[in-house]
């Protein structure tokens, strides 16, 4: 091959493994902290309002001991692993249907920006940094999907947010005992 040709051949494949590889992954997800069961969280927390300078709550909050393994919800690439302030220690994966999987407030992470994590491997550990500073150690866990669902904006405080936030809990309960 010619080195243009090479380069849109290597292009396309990078095309390829961005738009198909998430399509293809499997949707269903597993609890991200070890041995935690559905009673770790508050099943009504998503959504919560008012919560803090987020105004509403994205997502929902595992609690656990400090230093329990943060596992991959699903498969998919670390396109950040670092430090934020509200967050902490932070993770964030794109998995499954372009969906991004947000993990914060980790003592401390173990993937690096750039890595493929598979479904079930570890992240990193429980702690409350970030904004949970003094507060009892617990993962904040979101999913946001990159596709807008429309349908699903309302007039709850930020809904058009809701187009893209989606509820952890109802994700988590449709794998759960399965
Ligand atoms: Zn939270």
């Amino acid at each position: 091959m010619s080195h243009p040709a090479k380069r849109r051949y290597i292009v396309l494949l990078l095309l390829f493994a961005a738009l198909l590889l998430p399509l293809l992954l499997p949707g269903s997800l597993v609890i991200p902290v070890q041995n935690a069961t559905p009673r770790d969280w508050n099943a009504n927390s998503f959504w919560h309002y008012p919560w803090g300078v987020s105004g509403v709550h994205k997502g929902i909050d595992i609690f656990a001991p400090k230093g329990r393994p943060v596992l991959a919800a699903g498969s998919g690439l670390v396109v950040y692993s670092g430090q934020i302030s509200l967050g902490g220690n932070v993770v964030l994966v794109l998995g499954a249907k372009w969906r991004l999987h947000y993990y914060a407030h980790l003592q401390n992470a173990t993937v690096q920006t750039g890595q493929w994590v598979w479904q079930g491997s570890q992240l990193g550990f429980v702690g409350n940094t970030g904004n949970a500073a003094g507060k009892p150690p617990h993962l904040h866990y979101s999913v946001a999907s990159l596709l807008p669902y429309v349908w699903r904006r309302d007039n709850e405080p930020q809904g058009w947010r809701k187009m893209f936030y989606l509820n952890p809990h109802e994700l988590l309960m449709q794998s759960w005992g399965k």
